[in-house]
């Protein structure tokens, strides 16, 4: 079993005041070492004053995207060197919000996949369904082409250093969370899905989190499922007590 992964994406939020005195007060409640793994997806212009603040903490850093070529003439981008220097250990790939709004297709979110792993960086894959899919009773198709095409071309290896985020699209920033039975029969078809792609033992141990709506109210049910590592909570991980109570489920 992997330990506790909880993460939180600010998303578009704060500005590096802001960001520091947020992590500031998370270090100091969640000193080292912990028994979770404690990760905050930052906005660019916030990651490398946070590495800094953060190097001798038990918060790691994450960045929310990244391109995959190495350097360039690719206006607007960030490569994962610059994430590796600001002090980055994750990176968000797949987000919905990028799927949706920024038209991102599973063979880009493959490149970024790989780009990161080649790096050093642990790549955080979001899958998961709209509404209209689930209705639509496709959950499990969605699902299996996302996460299938978005490992595409790694070794079992590589896949174990990746961290799954089942982020159900109907339930991010709108309140509805996944009920916990409807969220582990999805976490569970993931582990069958990484099974086959890297057998038994190594999937095991590769975290499979839940995001949608996650609250300090919710966590400890959602927790409780047998496949759900952890959680990437974002409107509630803003707010440094909303969060300190998510970590401490
Ligand atoms: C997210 O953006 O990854 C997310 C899960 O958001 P929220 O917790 O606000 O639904």
């Amino acid at each position: 079993m992997p330990r506790p992964f909880i993460a939180g994406n600010w998303k578009m939020h704060k500005i590096v005041s802001e960001a520091l005195e947020f992590a500031g007060a998370l270090a100091r409640r969640f000193p080292p070492p912990q028994e979770r793994d404690i990760v905050i997806a930052a906005p660019f212009t916030a990651l490398h004053p946070l590495g800094q603040a953060l190097r001798t903490s038990a918060i790691q850093l994450s960045a929310q995207n990244v391109h995959w070529e190495e350097q360039g003439a690719f206006t607007g981008e960030v490569s994962t060197r610059m994430l590796c220097e600001a002090g980055c250990r994750y990176v968000i790939v797949g987000h919905s919000e990028r799927r949706r709004l920024f038209g991102e297709q599973n063979r880009e979110i493959n490149l970024k996949v790989r780009a990161a792993l080649a790096a050093g960086l642990k790549p955080i894959l979001c899958v998961g369904e709209t509404l209209e899919e689930r209705g639509d009773e496709k959950t499990f198709s969605v699902v299996r082409k996302q996460l299938k095409e978005g490992l595409n071309n790694l070794n079992p290896d590589d896949i174990r250093r990746v961290i799954v985020a089942y982020e159900p699209v109907w339930a991010i920033g709108t309140g509805r969370t996944a009920a916990p039975a409807q969220a582990q029969e999805v976490h569970r078809f993931i582990r069958q899905l990484l099974e086959g792609l890297c057998g038994e033992d190594l999937a095991a141990a590769i975290p499979i989190i839940y995001g949608g709506s996650v609250t300090p109210g919710n966590i400890r049910e959602l927790m409780a499922e047998t496949d759900i590592n952890g959680v990437l909570a974002g409107g509630a991980s803003l707010d440094v007590e909303s969060f300190s109570k998510i970590l401490q489920f």
